[in-house]
């Protein structure tokens, strides 16, 4: 590959996880009409999680995707397990929310992480995961100074954010660009692939079933059950959880205008030789920074390197941002040769207005939870459980999320089409500050 020419040919178009996660039988879809007590649309991390909590309940839960497990996010994400909400103080929860929620939202977010790692013990699930810390780098002096009045308004609340100056960031980052940065020692990785195949053999043992390659459509209500097709077959269901985040079709009337779908992108190098990847991130940790269009990295324990940004959808199934990537790691990891890149790909998140999760209960029997803003893997598992609860029979205003009305999101068509042009505005901005 040739940095100068942008040439890209030597990388394959698939996530780096699809060859490293442990193998799992490749799914079959529907092949005959089903009745159950739940139907889940979407086997990312929200689906599997509530799968698995209502098998273990003793309900007759069938989940269904338009891929095989983990095709959406969960299965191309970064992998971060970042324990916060993407709100930057708690003012704006607080705004988003009202007080009741916001405590509650707080104390789910912040716990996040560590119900992620509790989890992947409890069901000794194979998915490297390492709760190394997380490092939020600071591109400027200003975002230093927001950064921090921020983490000690969260600190306030038990997040227990560390600052880092000067030596300190450089040794820990291996990155010359950085001068400061909070830290979180709540944070860590996973394998999301991996992950995601471990909650299914989970929720299977727990009796579920996953049908691969099934789209769920036409959901109506017949005599007090949900009725709908996948795979050319008819599915009766109770209750049916739309856990489709940044994948969301037209299946629920209005759930998709709810929220603006982005496409973050990612790169991933071969394992590499210890003078190009020895100083950075040696004690294993994850990094994002404080840029308005962020990147995020992690080192790999074979030395592989990933390399994350936001990118953005050129023409029906192209994606921009790519070569974006080559260009930012040259500057932020500059010992990474161009030529090590081996894997690059791209998915769909979900952002909502006031960038926190929205849980809906259009009708009855229908839940949706959607909208993680980008810093889902650790709050869809979250959700999931929730979504569960609530399919359970928990009380709606007990819950930690407020049940709110699916609302289309303002302004969505021109930030749709727009979406190019602001992406360049906001990068010319972070260049500014940057350098
Ligand atoms: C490139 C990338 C990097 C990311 N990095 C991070 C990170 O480092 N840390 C972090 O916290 N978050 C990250 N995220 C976000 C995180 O991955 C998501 O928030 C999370 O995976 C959401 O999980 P989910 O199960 O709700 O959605 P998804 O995993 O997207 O699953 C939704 C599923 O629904 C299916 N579906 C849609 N419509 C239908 C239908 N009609 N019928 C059947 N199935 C349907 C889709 O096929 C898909 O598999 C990243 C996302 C991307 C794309």
């Amino acid at each position: 590959m040739d940095l100068q020419t942008n040439r890209l040919s030597t990388i394959e178009d698939k996530p780096l996880w699809s060859v490293t996660a442990p193998e799992r039988p490749a799914g079959t879809p529907l092949n005959t009409d089903l009745t159950c007590d739940i139907a889940i649309a979407g086997a990312g991390f929200t689906g599997l999680r509530a799968a698995l909590a209502l098998a273990e309940a003793g309900c007759k839960v069938a989940v269904f995707d338009l891929g095989d497990v983990g095709f959406g996010a969960a299965g191309r994400s970064g992998g971060q397990v970042n324990p916060m909400l993407p709100v930057a103080r708690p003012g704006e929860l607080l705004e988003a929310v009202g007080g009741t929620y916001f405590e509650r939202m707080a104390e789910v977010s912040l716990g996040s992480a560590d119900e992620l790692f509790d989890l992947v013990r409890r069901y000794d699930i194979d998915c490297d995961a390492r709760q190394h810390g997380w490092i939020r780098a600071d591109h400027s002096p200003a975002a230093c100074e927001l950064a921090r009045a921020a983490a000690r308004d969260w600190n306030r609340f038990g997040a227990g954010f560390e600052f880092i100056d000067g030596d300190d960031v450089k040794r820990m980052t291996g990155s010359p660009r950085y001068s400061s940065a909070t830290f979180s020692g709540k944070g860590g990785a996973v394998q999301p692939l991996a992950l995601a195949r471990g909650l299914a053999k989970a929720a299977e043992q727990a009796g579920a079933i996953i049908y691969a390659h099934s789209a769920v459509s036409d959901l109506k209500r017949v005599d007090q059950r949900w009725i709908m097709k996948a795979a050319g077959h008819q599915v009766k269901a109770d209750k049916v959880l739309l856990a489709t985040n940044g994948y969301t079709d037209e299946l629920y009337t209005g759930l998709k205008n709810s929220v603006l779908p982005l496409t973050p992108v990612q790169i991933a190098t071969g394992p590499l030789d210890e003078e190009e990847i020895g100083p950075i991130l040696p004690d294993g940790q994850t990094i994002s920074d404080t840029r308005r269009l962020i990147m995020y990295a992690r080192r790999e324990p074979n030395n592989r390197f990933v390399f994350g940004g936001i990118g953005f959808q050129k023409l029906l199934d192209r994606v921009g941002g790519h070569k974006w990537l080559l260009k930012d790691v040259a500057r932020v990891f500059p010992s990474i040769r161009p030529g090590s890149w081996r894997f690059r790909w791209s998915g769909r998140i979900a952002i909502t207005t006031d960038k926190v999760p929205h849980f809906h209960e259009p009708a009855p029997g229908i839940l949706a939870g959607l909208g993680y803003n980008g810093r889902g893997v650790a709050m869809s598992l979250v959700m999931g459980r929730i979504l569960a609860e609530r399919a359970l029979g928990a009380d709606p205003h007990l819950l930690p999320f407020p049940v709110t009305p699916i609302r289309r999101m303002a302004f969505r068509d021109i930030q749709t089409i727009g979406a190019g042009a602001a992406m360049r505005f906001l990068r010319f901005r972070d260049n500014m500050e940057f350098g």
